[in-house]
């Protein structure tokens, strides 16, 4: 499937690897390979060291019952949907997009650029303070992960041959995120 080679072409050329070891899911899903090595990786539970006085956590049953299977594989399971299949790919709207877990604001419509990858790209968050990023090993990569850091969904992964003025490209699933239209009058 021409797609797939190609995200797998993106990530080669990112990261200089040559390793491919992906897993398909039964409905077309990429999925990472069992757990990271860092074993850091903020779990979304109602035990009481994750009640954080701002955190809005939601336990793991009530968000499969909020999200989608997609949107529940890509921000809990560090999952990834399938390039050019994701509803905010080719949206090109004034707005902003949120964390579809938490409500978080994450990325700023003006900062939205067409990357060819398949899937939503910015080349920088609303602020450094809304994601957060951890190094991802998984697929027999090393990638930068991107995370809501308000409630560690996983949202996509950061690269850095995105253009100016930061030179990032912050690769995101449209299942991790939910858009609202312009609220600044612009639109
Ligand atoms: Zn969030």
């Amino acid at each position: 499937m021409k797609s797939i080679k190609t995200k797998i072409l993106l990530g080669v050329l990112a990261i200089g690897a040559i390793g491919t070891f992906l897993t398909i899911g039964s409905d077309g899903i990429l999925m990472g390979q069992g757990e990271k090595s860092s074993g850091d990786k903020i779990e979304i539970t109602c035990e009481e060291e994750n009640n954080m006085a701002d955190k809005t956590v939601k336990s793991d049953e009530k968000l499969k019952a909020a999200l989608t299977p997609l949107q529940y594989e890509v921000t809990q399971k560090n999952g990834t949907e399938r390039p050019f299949s994701g509803k905010y790919n080719d949206l090109y709207e004034d707005g902003v997009y949120k964390c579809v877990v938490c409500g978080n604001e994450l990325f700023d419509s003006k900062t939205k650029f067409k990357s060819g990858s398949g899937w939503p790209s910015f080349y920088a968050p609303i602020a450094n303070e809304d994601v957060q990023q951890e190094t991802d090993r998984s697929l027999g990569m090393v990638r930068e992960e991107v995370v809501c850091s308000n409630c560690g969904a996983h949202l996509g992964h950061v690269f850095n041959d995105g253009p100016q003025p930061t030179g990032l490209r912050y690769c995101i699933n449209s299942a991790a995120l939910d858009f609202e239209e312009g609220e600044d009058g612009d639109k």
